[in-house]
Order: C-alpha cells, then structure tokens, then sequence
C-alpha cells in the first residue's frame, strides 16, 4: 500500500527565512495538497550555538503571508507527533535511543578527540594535500575514539563524564546508491562521506541523526529540501540502513537553487536589486534591517506564483496560477535539477498582473490614506475611477500616486522631449481653438470632451494628443487621456491649458 503523503518543512531558526526557503516549503504543501496529504512545519534547533531569536516567529509569520499554512506543527496547532521543535524533543530522550541502537550494533562509536586534537589531524592531512581532510575510516584510526582506544580506557572515559560525540560509523569503500525523485539514481562512494558527528558533547542530536528520527517517527514519506543537503544524503541512507529502517525511509526530492539573475551563484542575502525576505526581517545580529517582499508591495499570491515557476515546469505556457491551481497539477518530476534564475523584472510583471485581477474599490481603500497623506481628499466615486485609469499603468499599488499625481497637482513643466519635438508655431492656435471649445462645453463628460477634441480637429486638421497631454499633465504618457481630463475637471483643464500656452 502506497504511504500517506505526509511532508514536512524543516527550518532551522538561525536567520530569517528567505525566498528560497519559503520555495521549498511551497513546494511541499502543494505537493500535501495534491495527493491530500499533510504538510507539517517542525523546528529543527538542535545548533545552540547558532539560534538567532525571532527566527521562528518570523519562520511562522511568514509561511502565514504566503497562505501557505501546514496543517501540524509549530505555530499550526499540535498534531499526533507533538512537540515539533527538536530541542524539546531531546528532552523526551528521542533521539538518544537511536544513538544508542547504533553504538549497539557497532554502526556508531564514540570520539573523545578535543578541539585542538580535531585541528591537528586536519593540518596533518592538509600538509599531505589531502583535499577535504576528514574524520573517516582511515583517519580515525590514529584519533582518540572508542574503536581505537582500549575498551577499560573507553569504559573509564565514559563513567568519568569526558567529552565525548556521538559518531557514525562509515565503511572505507563501499558503493551508497539513492534514488531521488528529481535527480535520479545518485551513486556515491562511501569514501567521499565522513564519520558524521550523530550527538554532540552537549547531548543535542545533529541535524543527519535528528532528522532521520523525527521523520520516522512523524511518518514523512518525502523529504523534500535544498540542493545543498545532497552531499549528506548518502550518510543519511548509512544511517537509515544501520538502524534498519530502509523500507521506511522517506522519498528523497533535492530541489534546485535559486540563482541570480545573471545566472551566476545563488541568491544573497546581500541582494541590493530585489527583496531576499518575504517579510522586512530584522536580524539582530545586524544593523540593518533586509526589505521583504510584502513591504516592496508585492501581493503574496503573485509571490508565491513567482517562487513556484522557480524550477518547477508546469508542462505548459500557463503563467498565472491560483495555489489551488497549481496543486492541481504539481509534481516533482516535472521540477527542474539545474538552477533556476531569478528574474526581477519578470517578478514586478507578476505582480502587476495581480494589481490588475483586483477589484477597484480594494485598490481606492487602499489609495485613499496614501491620498489623504499627500494632502487631498476625494469622494470614494472619485478615487475608485482614478484607480481604475491609473491600474493599467502600475506594477505596485505605492506606484499610483507618482503615476497619478497630475490629477491633484497641476503640472508646473511639460516634458521637454515632447516639446522640442513637437511643439511649432501653430501649435499655439491649435491648442487656444482646443481651449476656447473646451470652455462652452457644458457637460464635463469623457464623450463630451472626446467629441468636442473631434470637433476641434475638423477644424484645425489632427491635433497631437500627446501635446494635449503634456500641456494638462506635463507628462509624456498615462492612462486615456479623455478619461484622465474628466477627472481633473473642466475648470482645472482649462486653467492648466491657458496656463501652459502662457509659457510656451
Ligand atoms: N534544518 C534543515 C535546514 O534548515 C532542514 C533540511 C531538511 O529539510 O531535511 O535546511
């Protein structure tokens, strides 16, 4: 019988939790949501030394952002396997059977080596130009460990409470095949993979032990994660094997990077281009704080639409996707092993899609405080038509003002290009036989004044529109022009006109 999906999300709270974080969580959950599975969010804080405080809470906040809420762990409700942060869970003494089941069963043993021991060797091995020294089958053979020392030493080592890891034991040359679900079959000699510490001195599980365990013990039946967890996969199904759970072990999926824009090495943090964070992140480590993705004025559905084409291939030429949508017809064999670029224009274009779905009364209560601030009022009758002009031209909601402002503030220069080019001696007769009809017109309407430009024109042959823009916006393009006029009013246009052949 097939497995119960069930995935999980699996941060480690040392930092804010950026876009290619907040991908793979959203690859999990659409993966849950397809096959009506679970998608759980566990804690993985088993490094101390690198907890950084409010991690979690903004971990939690902003998977809340992004609508993409599991259905179990921390923040979401307790499920069946409570708790589901790792440090609590050591305290249950969950993660030391297994330690203890290896050492057992001799696929474990203990290290006593000291720090400057460990720095020793690594020197030793660089002076030799071994390349990635490491603690491996051959290396630990001159280290301070349980299987080198003798067994009344080691006894007496271990009552006396020496400090000690937890290590595994990995064979010299041995061939570890896997298969993942992007990546295929991977084949990897055991040779290339190190004694990986399973338990520190300080009794916290590593990640490679504490993992394993919990997803066992959750029922994980796809661990889904960053490409950078690939190299300790083969450890990983060492570890599964030794404590003979291969069958039960979860199916593997390496998602690929995010890379930058030009292709070239993954996102930063550093990034000054774009927004890394899906919220403003303060870490307090640092002096600054990073913008997030909400505060550029992204929509969180265009977000989360923009991190999904991040390296999974809808099969088609489909580009706007609900979440429902999309779990409709996600898969991880249509995601990508390469890494995907991320293209920051192409993400300003996704948003300004979703600008567009939206209703026009959402955009007006959004607009009428920024109006409000800049120092006008409108009726909602008014702003929710000026939103609706000025929504084909933006990519952000903050965007509306600056594309906009003409309407509440008369222009006080005309964009220079459009003059030079366009402006000539009859322009003056022109635009004065515009303004005089203009000031009979009674009805201030946008076929009124579409008709009444018309009539203009029969008489004086084809007026440019755009000089007609210039001189009441002072700006060379925007929304429909009649429309933009309607708004401003018949007084303001007229003012603006008279006002502008005056200086020209
Ligand atoms: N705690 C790991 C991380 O933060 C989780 C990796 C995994 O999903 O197995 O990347």
């Amino acid at each position: 019988m097939e497995k119960r999906v069930r995935v999980r999300f699996a941060p480690s709270p040392t930092g804010g939790l950026h876009m290619g974080g907040v991908r793979t969580a959203l690859f999990n959950y659409l993966f849950a949501k397809r096959h009506g599975g679970d998608f759980i969010l566990r804690i993985e804080d088993t490094d101390q030394t690198r907890f950084v405080e409010g991690a979690e809470e903004y971990i939690v906040a902003a998977l809340k952002w992004c609508g993409i809420a599991p259905n179990e762990g921390v923040g979401f409700g307790d499920g069946p396997h409570k708790p589901y942060r790792q440090s609590e869970r050591k305290e249950l003494g969950i993660y030391q059977k297994y330690a203890d089941q290896l050492i057992l069963s001799g696929h474990a043993y203990y290290a006593f080596d000291t720090e400057e021991e460990l720095e020793t060797m690594r020197k030793k091995l660089e002076a030799a130009k071994v390349v990635a020294p490491q603690y491996n089958a051959v290396t630990r053979q001159n280290m301070r460990n349980s299987l080198t020392l003798p067994e009344d030493e080691v006894k007496k080592l271990l009552e006396s409470g020496a400090k000690k890891v937890v290590r595994l034991k990995v064979p010299r040359n041995e061939e570890i095949r896997f298969e993942d679900i992007i990546r295929g079959w991977v084949v990897v000699n055991s040779s290339q993979v190190d004694d990986k510490v399973l338990l520190k001195s300080d009794g916290m599980p590593t990640y490679h032990l504490a993992h394993i365990v919990d997803d066992i013990e959750m029922k994980i039946s796809h661990a889904v994660r960053g490409e950078e967890w690939l190299p300790s996969a083969p450890a990983h199904i060492l570890i599964y094997r030794y404590l003979g759970l291969e069958s039960e072990m979860p199916k593997l999926a390496h998602l690929p990077l995010i890379l930058n824009p030009d292709g070239k090495g993954k996102i930063s943090k550093r990034e000054s281009r774009f927004p890394v964070f899906p919220l403003s992140w303060k870490d307090p480590r640092e002096a600054e704080p990073f913008i997030g993705y909400k505060e550029a004025g992204y929509y969180p559905e265009a977000f989360v639409n923009i991190l999904a084409l991040l390296g999974w291939n809808p099969g088609n030429n489909q580009e706007l996707f609900t979440v429902d949508e999309m779990a409709q017809i996600f898969d991880f064999e249509r995601v990508n092993k390469s890494g995907a670029k991320f293209d920051p224009e192409k993400a300003k274009w996704f948003n300004q899609q979703y600008l567009r779905k939206k209703a026009d009364q959402e955009l007006a209560d959004v607009f009428k405080p920024v109006l409000k601030e800049k120092g006008f009022e409108r009726d909602n009758a008014f702003i929710l038509e000026f939103c609706k002009l000025v929504k084909e031209k933006v990519q952000f909601v903050h965007e509306f003002w600056d594309q906009g402002k003409y309407v509440f503030i008369a222009p006080e220069s005309y964009d220079e290009k459009v003059i030079t080019k366009k402006w000539n001696e009859k322009s003056k007769e022109t635009f004065g036989k515009v303004t005089e009809k203009f000031k009979s017109l009674n009805d201030w309407t946008i076929e009124a004044i579409t008709k009444t430009f018309h009539d203009a024109e029969a008489e004086t042959g084809k007026i440019d529109m755009q000089l007609l823009r210039v001189l009441t916006t002072g700006v060379a393009g925007g929304p429909q022009l009649f429309d933009m006029l309607a708004l401003i009013g018949k007084d303001e246009t007229i003012k603006r006109l008279d006002r502008a052949l005056g200086k020209l």
